[in-house]
């Protein structure tokens, strides 16, 4: 596979972008492939190679890349402005549309990334707590900001900490791990007049797929609550991905407040809180507790996310799941033949293969995996054209756009590659 463009254009941009990249996982060695343009399930470098895409841009992509319905009424909204900086009606109906699916979303903020929303719903629970502490899984991913900069999965997995982020900014959060009641329990027990939030992946994508176990997630709704504990689902990823209402409405758990990010724009930058109203009215102007942004609500993304969920239906829904059913019991019979330790995790159209003889379910078990033969395992793909996410502790996206002759080409190319590296 030839990639001398990318190659040169890597070359070029570690001179002018730290690291070459916009944001850290997207640079793996030698150099990643420079995009030069995406349509549907498949996506173009500037050598000219096709691949059929399971990043998905990180999980936004839900209908694939430029899809047509998006692309019109884009061009349509384009034209009447792109930002505004006053209230428009749109903002409104995105709204109503988030509560008319999620339980829990009496009122909604919307924000431009999911690092902002999940900054802004923590604040929110301190401020209206009183209290400073937050618990925090080991291996969840919310972003980018310092509180929850500790143990955070995707980019920074293995790294406890970053450089920058000041002692004083993570002392408040208190890391267990995943999927345990018992600690989750002790830790309650030992701390409950202190702790404002709990803030949750319930399903971890950010150390590849982690789904929780059988009981869990209950628990952790009747403890919260018990305790006067706010609970925070982070569905920056599930959200409107595993189903119409989000993971809140699969698992049936109502949290306290929500956030979501990537789907909720159509694939423009987004992030949004909703929760509870008198939680919610404690925001800014309403409230006292400060959150602001520029750009947020704005236009192209509010118009964005309002096409998007006149597409994301029942039966949108269904046929995504079955495709990844599909992929996950075909990539089970493929290793199953081979002599490689496995496990193939996934909810829905949520997958990620690890190479263990381990179950994973929390940050521990998911690091007992082999992250050398899973980038092998990437490297090998790509050139059998199939853009998988570069790190073991990313999860890997189905779109709406993916066909069956995707999905059995990509099957064909997993078979191929895990028998070379057997
Ligand atoms: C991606 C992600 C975020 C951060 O969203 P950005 O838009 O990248 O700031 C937060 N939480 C989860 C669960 C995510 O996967």
């Amino acid at each position: 596979m030839n990639q001398d463009k990318s190659e040169e254009l890597y070359r070029q941009a570690v001179e002018v972008l730290p690291g070459g990249v916009n944001s850290p996982v997207r640079a793996y060695k030698p150099y990643p492939f420079f995009v030069s343009k995406a349509k549907g399930s498949k996506i173009y470098d500037v050598d000219g190679n096709e691949y059929i895409d399971y990043c998905l841009g990180y999980g936004p992509l839900v209908f694939g890349h430029a899809n047509d319905t998006i692309i019109e009424s884009s061009i349509e909204q384009l034209k009447l402005g792109t930002d505004y900086g006053v209230p428009s009606q749109k903002e409104i109906e995105l709204a109503r549309e988030v509560i008319d699916r999620c339980p829990c979303a009496q009122m909604v903020r919307f924000t431009n990334s999911g690092t902002e929303a999940t900054m802004s719903a923590i604040r929110l629970a301190r401020g209206i707590t009183g209290r400073d502490k937050i618990i925090k899984f080991e291996g969840t991913y919310h972003g980018a900001h310092d509180a929850v900069l500790v143990k955070s999965g995707s980019g920074a997995a293995g790294k406890p900490d970053s450089p920058g982020v000041p002692n004083d900014a993570t002392k408040n959060t208190i890391l267990i791990p995943y999927n345990d009641e018992d600690v989750l329990k002790d830790t309650i027990d030992e701390y409950k007049d202190e702790i404002a939030c709990v803030i949750f992946e319930p399903i971890m994508g950010n150390i590849g797929c982690v789904p929780p176990k059988e009981g869990y997630l209950e628990y952790l709704r009747e403890i919260t609550q018990e305790n006067n504990i706010i609970l925070i689902m982070d569905e920056v990823i599930t959200g409107f991905r595993i189903a119409r209402g989000g993971a809140q409405e699969y698992y049936g758990i109502t949290p306290d407040l929500v956030t979501f990010g990537k789907i909720v724009g159509g694939g423009f930058p987004i992030g949004a809180i909703a929760g509870k109203k008198e939680l919610m009215e404690q925001f800014t102007p309403s409230g006292d507790i400060y959150q602001a942004g520029t750009f947020s609500g704005n236009p192209m993304s509010i118009n964005g996310g309002l096409v998007a969920f006149k597409v994301l239906d029942d039966k949108f829904y269904k046929d995504l799941h079955s495709k990844g059913e599909y992929l996950r019991s075909n990539i089970r019979d493929i290793l199953g033949k081979l002599d490689i330790p496995y496990q193939v995790n996934g909810v829905e159209s949520m997958t990620q293969v690890y190479f263990s003889d381990k179950p994973v379910y929390d940050y521990a078990s998911a690091q007992l995996s082999d992250t050398k033969g899973f980038l092998d395992y990437f490297h090998g793909l790509l050139k059998e054209g199939v853009f998988i996410a570069p790190s073991q502790y990313e999860c890997c996206f189905i779109s709406g756009a993916h066909t069956t002759e995707d999905l059995d080409k990509t099957l064909n190319a997993i078979e191929v590659v895990l028998k070379s590296l057997q």
